[in-house]
């Protein structure tokens, strides 16, 4: 695989941005600081259909901005929370800012299934599916119009709290999604045991698939079990014309990634979708080509 990394993958891979917010630790009270403000907001990036070019939902995707600090990276501060313990704080008010807005947009006659990223060790918290399902109650959003997304990297252990959590999230009509398909070192262990309903390929074997044949056999192999096991699937990457070509030859369901849209504020997506809409033909005309 590493042979498939374009030179500019592997400088990608090893830059280390000289920033304040990259280097070093991140000082856990300015973090606390920051969720007690409301200062971590939700950005919301457009999952389309692959097919049709339909918008079909947003992924939720937690943005801060420091005052001092700059943009803090969420990889970033999402870790910090982890370890701190402030990952609960952290994705509730996230997670409530999210769901107001799809409470929002539902109003406006704008139905969005809404992707939210959750980590294994929140769904270790003892209460978290009650906190869940209140925020949804709160806002009058029912349970299947939201995906939760699990990052497989993090291991979920056989028979922790984790697993129980998400068996139960699933009863009460969530949708399960397994995030950077690919990546982790236990994916298809993963599989096997939690009930998934989507299956999200990491974007590490979609963008350049069209140039290398490993990565399309890789591709295309999670993309036909991911149907075999009655997933929706979604590339996560999707950065060019040719991979949104290749996505359609394979069938993938659902496609995300710069070429569609980046991640925005609310205020942005209405003007995003208009702006799509006028777009989406001349990607949906890729259909026909002949590859
Ligand atoms: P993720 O869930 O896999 O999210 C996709 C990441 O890929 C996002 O990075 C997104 O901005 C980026 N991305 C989207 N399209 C493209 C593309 O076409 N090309 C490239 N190169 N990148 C693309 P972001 O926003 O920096 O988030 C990084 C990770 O942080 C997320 O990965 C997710 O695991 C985590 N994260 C973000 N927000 C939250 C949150 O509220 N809670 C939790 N637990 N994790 C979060
Ligand atoms: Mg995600
Ligand atoms: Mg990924
Ligand atoms: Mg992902």
């Amino acid at each position: 695989l590493s042979q498939a990394l374009t030179s500019r993958e592997h400088a990608e891979r090893r830059r280390v941005d000289p920033s304040a917010a990259h280097a070093g630790a991140l000082d856990p009270g300015a973090l606390e600081q920051a969720i007690r403000a409301g200062a971590i907001v939700p950005h919301y990036q457009p999952k389309v259909d692959i097919g049709r070019g339909l918008l079909r939902g947003v992924e939720v995707l937690a943005r801060w901005t420091d005052d001092t600090l700059g943009p803090v990276p969420p990889d970033r501060f999402i870790a910090a929370a982890e370890r701190g313990g402030l990952i609960f704080d952290l994705s509730l008010s996230v997670m409530d800012q999210a769901i107001a807005q799809a409470a929002i947009w539902n109003a406006r006659g704008l139905k969005l299934s809404i992707a939210l990223n959750v980590s294994p060790i929140l769904l270790s918290e003892p209460n978290i599916v009650d906190a869940i399902t209140h925020l949804l109650d709160k806002h009058g959003v029912g349970a299947p119009q939201i995906v939760l997304e699990i990052t497989e990297s993090s291991v979920v252990s056989p028979d922790g709290p984790a697993l129980g959590a998400l068996a139960r999230l699933r009863l009460r009509g969530f949708g399960l999604s397994i995030d950077d398909y690919g990546t982790g070192l236990s994916s298809m262990q993963q599989l096997a045991r939690i009930p998934f309903t989507e299956l999200k390929v990491d974007r590490s074997f979609v963008h350049h698939a069209h140039r290398h044949e490993n990565l399309r056999v890789i591709l295309e192999s999670a993309l036909t079990m991911a149907h075999r096991l009655k997933l929706v699937t979604v590339a996560e990457g999707v950065e060019t014309i040719e991979d949104w070509r290749l996505l359609q030859r394979y069938g993938c369901d659902v496609g995300q990634g710069y070429l569609i849209g980046k991640p925005m504020s609310a205020d942005a997506l209405l003007p995003w979708i208009k702006e799509y809409q006028e777009r989406m033909p001349s990607l949906r005309a890729q259909r026909s080509t002949k590859l």
